[in-house]
Order: C-alpha cells, then structure tokens, then sequence
C-alpha cells in the first residue's frame, strides 16, 4: 500500500511539474512542441517542464522511438555575449566527453534559429535538493549508497581531468531507479597540463572550497571537488549545509574560519562525523583522497543498501 500511495504522490508532482510555469510574457521563448533536429532528421515532442536554471529551461520529452528524455534548451538571445558563447561550448564538449554509468548521459547537441539543445538523459526522480526538501534528512544507510555512488563519478572525472566545480545537491539528480547522476557541467574546468591550477572564482556559495576563495594567487585543482563531497556529506545527514547563514558574506567568513558544527538534536555517528571533519580540511593537501575517503570505517560502520527504494521519496526506508 505505501508503495502504492508513494506512486501517487509522485504521479501527483509529476503532474505539477509538468505544468509550464513560465509566464505568458516569456511565450516567444517557449521552444516548439516538436523539436527537430533537422541535421539527424530526429524529433523530440515536448511532454513537461522540468527545471529551470541559470541560462536554461529543461523540459521532458519523448523521442522517435519512444524513449522519455530530457531536453536542456538556451535561448539563442542569452548567449549573445562571447564571453556566455565560450561558457556554453564548454559546457557542450566537458559534458559530451564523459560517459559514467552516474553521470547524466549526454545524447546528442543541435540547434535552430532560436535555441540550443541538448538532449540527456532523464532523470526521473529530480534532483537530491528535492528530496532532502521532501525528506529534511538522509539516513546513513541512504547516504552511504549514494557517497560511493557521487565517489565513482568524481574518481572518473579526475581520470578524464574533469574538475565539476560545482558539486551540490542541486546537481545531483536521481534516475528511475534511484541512482545518482551527476550533472550540469557549466563551471566545469579541463585540466589540459598535468598540474595546472585554475583561477576562476566559481562555484556556489555554501559548497565553495576555501581555497577557491582566498586562495586566487595559487589556484585551485581537483581538491575543490572533494570539499564540496564533505559538504554534500553534512547536508544529507544534518539537513543543512554546515556554513549556511543568511549573508553570503557571512558564509565565506565562516568557510575561512573553518567554523560549523554538529548540532546535538540531529544525532549522527561518531564516524560519520570524522569522515566529514577530515575532508573539511581548509588545507587542499591535507584532506583525503577519493580512494582514502572510501576506505573510511563510516562505510562499513551500519547498514550498506544495494538499492534504495522509490519509497525513499517520501519517508526514511527501512534497511533492517
Ligand atoms: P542550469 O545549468 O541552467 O543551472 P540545470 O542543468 O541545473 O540548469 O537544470 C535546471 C533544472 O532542470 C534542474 O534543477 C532540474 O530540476 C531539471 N533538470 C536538469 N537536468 C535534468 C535531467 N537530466 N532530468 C530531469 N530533470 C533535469
């Protein structure tokens, strides 16, 4: 019965989503109903809205051969500029390169007169920012099933040089069967030269490496990613980001100061606690590895999951 009343409730938000909620003043933007990509003679019918983000609008489609997907579209009118052009190309050639079973499949790139698109794969439980909404926190179990999950995905994008730069629940997003899938690459960064540091301050402010931060004469590299790892860690198992506030400012003063804590009234492991602590490392150097990280007790502290159930959208599963 709960399965099938979280079904519903699903089915529920679906529809809501699926509502297009763009204002009519924006219609002239809408992308066509049927979208085509003339070149490969391929068609996608627009069946729901999924997101909105900084430059782009995705929505759910289905194609030719019936296949659900996701269709991520910039209007043409907001990358005028060469500086947004370059950020998009970029995002496009990281994206398409990196094939990982938990990172958003990439399926193809065209355009029209009016827009971009990019065609990846649907993820059809949203992002992990929704569920915690949903949720307010992960269990440990869950969080340990997704850890390693996100840990795969980061360990493949170092192998293929690929820094995310902007790792967070937000970019986190959950396929039918409820794994992890990393995606939106646009602060994405190719280290081309083994060593090379990057110099960009990007990122988004709770998950930002100090490093990133106050550390632009020396650069950042791979070690940001990790961070935001701990970061995602502390969110999923308290229910807020550790250096949350109101001010912005406020958060980087705390970031550099290394300040948070472990709330009493949200009760999480002693080892789940120093897992967090020592990748929260102001120092990039000191903090672990991505294989180190795996090989922490946490893992195998309580109770590792094979899979989480669709359930988990709604309340706490029971893994015992
Ligand atoms: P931006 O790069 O502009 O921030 P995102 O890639 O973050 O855009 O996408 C915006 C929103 O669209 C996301 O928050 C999510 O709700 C939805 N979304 C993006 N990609 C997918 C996908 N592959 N499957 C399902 N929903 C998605």
């Amino acid at each position: 019965r709960r399965e099938a009343e979280a079904k519903a409730k699903a089915e529920q938000e679906r529809a809501a989503r699926d509502k297009d909620p763009e204002p009519k003043k924006r219609e002239h933007t809408r992308p066509p109903t049927v979208i085509v990509d003339r070149e490969k003679g391929a068609s996608y019918r627009r069946i729901g809205f999924l997101g909105e983000g900084g430059f782009a609008r995705v929505y759910e489609v289905v194609d030719d051969a019936h296949d659900r997907k996701a269709v991520k579209v910039v209007n043409k009118s907001n990358i005028k500029t060469k500086r947004n052009k370059t950020k998009l190309w970029a995002e496009i050639k990281l994206h398409q390169m990196l094939k990982h079973p938990n990172i958003v499949r990439f399926d193809e790139c065209f355009e029209d007169s009016d827009n971009v698109y990019m065609v990846l794969e649907l993820c059809d439980h949203g992002s992990m920012m929704d569920l915690l909404r949903r949720r307010k926190r992960y269990t440990e179990p869950e969080a340990r099933f997704y850890l390693v999950q996100l840990i795969g995905a980061c360990q493949y994008m170092q192998d293929m040089n690929v820094i995310h730069r902007d790792l967070k629940l937000g970019n986190l997003f959950l396929d039918k069967n409820m794994n992890v899938k990393v995606g939106d690459f646009g602060l994405a960064a190719l280290i081309e030269n083994p060593g090379d540091r990057k110099k960009t301050i990007c990122g988004t402010p709770n998950y930002i490496a100090p490093e990133v931060l106050f550390d632009t004469a020396n650069g950042h590299s791979f070690e940001v990613d990790v961070w935001s790892v701990g970061v995602i860690l502390y969110t999923l198992l308290i229910g807020k980001p550790p250096f949350q506030t109101k001010e912005v400012k406020a958060i980087y003063r705390r970031i550099r100061e290394n300040r948070y804590e472990f709330p009493e009234d949200k009760e999480i492991s002693a080892s789940a606690q120093n897992l967090i602590m020592s990748i929260l490392n102001r120092d990039p150097l000191e903090r672990p590895t991505l294989d180190e990280i795996l090989e922490h007790s946490w893992f195998h502290d309580g109770p590792f999951p094979s899979h989480v159930p669709v359930s988990a959208n709604d309340g706490p599963p029971d893994f015992f």
